[in-house]
């Protein structure tokens, strides 16, 4: 029964815009036992975001200094920015037992779930790239400069998962289409709930 005790790291990518965040969100009053990793980055701070709780705002030499110290599990640059998840919250996390939760983008995604056997991926994509553009534009959290960046990141992120798929790569285990919110909300908590009663890494 020891196969019981083995904690899992979830990773969910999906492109900006495919409301990865406001899922997660939306799960977690129903999960227990389980830990969401802040990330670092170099992008700047957002009306309303909070240092150490939305993520850890760090100058970009500072971020280079982590890398070169190799305190990042993984990390990669998104639309100009250097984002990365912090190794030792992840490793004391999952020593303890609890199930962690990482919210990143392809790139980063695919670094750990081919390289960490207790890391399982799941995919949120949008229903196309129009209602995708529409979401970027209705959170007005971004310049338009940005939201051309993203949505050209939309495009390569959901052809290279495209491509995966195709020639049988591993990247993802699971794949929800956020079209409906609460339909998406409730698929999400069913597959973490499956993940977490699997009794082995895969
Ligand atoms: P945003 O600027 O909108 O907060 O994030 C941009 C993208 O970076 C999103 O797709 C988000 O999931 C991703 N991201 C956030 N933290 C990390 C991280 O630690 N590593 C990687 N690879 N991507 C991240």
């Amino acid at each position: 029964m020891e196969s019981e005790l083995i904690a899992k790291l979830i990773v969910i990518s999906g492109p900006s815009g495919a409301g990865k965040g406001t899922l997660i969100k939306s799960v977690l009053p129903s999960l227990d036992n389980f830990v969401v990793s802040v990330s670092a980055t170099t992008r700047g701070r957002r009306a309303g975001e909070r240092q150490g709780v939305d993520y850890h705002f760090l100058s970009r030499r500072e971020f280079l200094r982590k890398v070169e110290e190799g305190l990042f599990l993984e990390w990669a640059e998104y639309g100009g920015n250097l984002y990365g998840t912090p190794r030792d919250f992840v490793d004391a996390a999952l020593s303890t037992g609890k199930d962690v939760l990482l919210e990143i983008e392809l790139e980063g995604a695919r670094q750990i779930v081919e390289h960490c056997p207790v890391a399982v991926g799941i995919f949120i994509a949008p229903p196309d790239l129009q209602i995708l553009e529409g979401r970027l534009r209705d959170r007005k959290t971004d310049s338009e400069a940005d939201i051309t960046l993203r949505l050209a990141r939309a495009c390569d992120e959901l052809e290279a998962v495209e491509r995966d798929r195709a020639e049988g790569g591993l990247c993802f285990d699971y794949a929800i289409v956020n079209d409906d919110l609460e339909q998406a909300s409730r698929e999400l908590l069913t597959t973490i709930q499956q993940i977490r009663a699997g009794n082995t890494a895969r």
